[in-house]
């Protein structure tokens, strides 16, 4: 399985596939701009073309772009969907001139009108920027750990939402810590397994193209999104060993989105765990 780390782009996007060079990964991911703004300041075409040269002379497979966090495609406030749609219009251009495997997105929160309201509104929302901004990248959507009104804590969530965008080049990016703080335990093999039947169920086992492997600072079923790094959260080492050798998912690319206080010794340190784990 190839293995990644979410690198930075404070050197632009270019210096995001240096790190993970250096860093010795097989894959990465990043965000193409500061993802809490709603300006695409990163996109600078100079930008872009380093990027490109940059690429050709690394072997990152698959290249994954985050999107950002500000996008809600559930909003019921019309002003905010709109504006939404409009930045992953953006993302998804922007995914594609950089020729990206995947683009990473989050469900949204539906606010006061429900589930059921807001999955319409992303499977509608996804549709429109699909039209306007092309089908190349494929899009993953990423389960949350379901705090407030966020979608996509369930897995029913994720899977209503691709099953009703089937033609609309989607798939599934599962987050271990997500996960487990949204109430799928995998402390051990027998959970793995039973998590793995559960996507099989959903028919999200068929759709999983990309693990975010992350250990969870939070209590499973807590809703609490806060991540760990591998081996000293509250999934542990054994939880943890148990995803990266279960048949559901030892194939997928592994990207960690683990605490990063020491910089890159910390990336180095967690990708060192994983390697550990990892049974041939
Ligand atoms: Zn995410
Ligand atoms: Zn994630």
């Amino acid at each position: 399985m190839p293995l990644g780390v979410h690198t930075s782009i404070k050197d632009g996007l270019a210096g995001a596939l240096k790190e993970a060079m250096r860093l010795g990964c097989q894959c990465v991911q990043f965000f193409s701009h500061n993802p809490r703004s709603w300006r695409m300041k990163r996109a600078l075409k100079e930008d872009m073309e380093k990027f490109e040269t940059m690429r050709k002379g690394v072997a990152l497979e698959p290249v994954v772009i985050h999107a950002s966090y500000l996008i809600n495609m559930a909003s019921p406030d019309d002003g905010l969907y709109e504006k939404s749609i409009g930045l992953l219009c953006r993302e998804i251009e922007v995914a594609q001139r950089l020729d990206a495997h995947y683009l990473v997105l989050h469900p949204g929160s539906c606010g006061r009108k429900g589930h059921k309201n807001g999955i319409k509104r992303a499977v509608e929302a996804i549709k429109r920027a699909r039209k306007r901004a092309g089908m190349e990248v494929e899009i993953l959507m990423e389960n949350t750990a379901g705090s407030g009104t966020q979608l996509g804590a369930s897995l029913e969530d994720i899977a209503s939402i691709l099953e009703e965008s089937y033609n609309y080049n989607t798939g599934f990016c599962f987050d271990t810590a997500h996960g487990f703080s949204a109430g799928y335990s995998m402390k051990n093999t027998k959970e793995v397994e039973a998590l793995s039947t559960l996507m099989e169920n959903a028919g999200l086992a068929e759709r999983l193209e990309l693990v975010h492997l992350n250990d969870s600072k939070a209590d499973c079923g807590s809703l609490v999104d806060r991540h760990e790094h591998i081996g000293a959260g509250t999934i542990g080492t054994d939880g943890l060993k148990a995803v990266v050798n279960a048949p559901l998912f030892r194939d997928k690319p592994l990207i960690l989105e683990t605490p990063k206080k020491r910089g890159l010794k910390d990336d180095i340190m967690n990708l060192d765990r994983v390697k550990e784990m990892i049974q041939r």
